[in-house]
């Protein structure tokens, strides 16, 4: 059986990345993992600062890389918790406290690939922190032109 919401919106950028965003429920296996947002370096150009033109981070979240580098304070060394990230990792109500103002990275990571396969290395993330794997979704994407 197919289930025909959508989980996952793709937003196709000007520069032609694909940003996503999640359904804010139940279906959204992110609420209740959080395992990728203290795995990598979530790193950034400084120009998606709030304090840069058209950009969102707020400021006082992100440490500098290098003089145009920025990542997302807790994340510097990787393998550590972002500071945006609320709950605990791995159970419900875990979330992003700046999701609609999150970074570029963190919009372009998918779940779900392009095919509706389980995108690998959540797989493993989830795996690490001990949530069963997630299943293909056939009819899951939608997409928006921005
Ligand atoms: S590892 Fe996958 S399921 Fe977990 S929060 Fe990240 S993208 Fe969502
Ligand atoms: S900004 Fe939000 S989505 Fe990105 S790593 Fe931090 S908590 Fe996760």
């Amino acid at each position: 059986m197919t289930n025909s919401k959508i989980v996952q919106l793709l937003h196709v950028q000007d520069d032609n990345r694909v940003f996503v965003d999640m359904a804010d429920d139940e279906s959204n296996p992110c609420l209740s993992c959080g395992a990728c947002c203290q795995h990598f370096r979530v790193s950034m150009y400084m120009g998606e600062m709030a304090s840069s033109p058209g950009g969102t981070v707020p400021d006082e979240l992100v440490s500098a890389v290098n003089p145009v580098i920025v990542c997302m304070k807790g994340t510097e060394a990787g393998y550590g918790r972002c500071v945006a990230l609320r709950g605990v990792v791995g159970k419900p109500g875990i979330r992003c406290e700046i999701y609609p103002l999150r970074p570029s990275p963190c919009r372009e990571y998918r779940v779900w690939l392009e095919d509706g396969t389980p995108n690998p290395d959540c797989q493993r993330l989830r795996k690490n922190i001990g949530l069963v794997p997630l299943k293909p979704r056939f009819a899951v994407q939608g997409v928006a032109q921005c």
